[in-house]
């Protein structure tokens, strides 16, 4: 069976994140656009999950690369969901989001994708600008975002 997280020998840098990220923007579905865009997720506990955008003839159920990623990762997580479903285990927790556009550089996650990266404690975004990569807080590319702490009696 296949499992759409890997493992990697050790925590990756913000170049292989790219790669990775990269690698999962030519899997990208996007008959419509033709803006392919990959995402690759480091979680709290090391692993790496990716995703690519994926459209869809209706243009509105089109899901971004980062939000396919971000749902492959709850789906692919160890964790029970606790009550509610809002068990925080570290394969539920993004530490850093690369992102990819193979006709767009530097390719910045929308604003959809912010909100639901926050949601998972995403705490830097990393794009590739010059053929480099940068590291950009999330403070920075969402400041005064509204996550799960603003709701009272939720976890962080
Ligand atoms: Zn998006």
């Amino acid at each position: 069976m296949t499992t759409p997280t890997t493992s990697p020998p050790q925590v990756p840098d913000d170049a292989h994140l790219l790669d990775l990220a990269r690698e999962a923007a030519g899997r990208a579905y996007v008959p419509y656009s033709a803006f392919p865009v990959g995402a690759a997720l480091l979680l709290a506990n090391g692993e790496v999950v990716t995703g690519c955008n994926v459209e869809n003839a209706s243009y509105g159920l089109t899901i971004c690369a980062e939000r396919t990623a971000a749902t492959r990762m709850i789906a692919a997580s160890r964790g029970e969901a606790g009550e509610n479903g809002t068990t925080r285990t570290d394969d539920r927790v993004v530490v850093k989001a690369a992102v990819v556009g193979l006709k767009a550089s530097p390719c910045f996650p929308c604003g959809a994708c912010r909100q639901v990266l926050h949601e998972f404690g995403c705490q830097s975004v990393v794009v590739e600008e010059d053929g480099h990569p940068r590291a950009y807080s999330f403070a920075q590319i969402l400041p005064h975002g509204f996550g799960p702490a603003d709701l009272p009696g939720q976890e962080a």
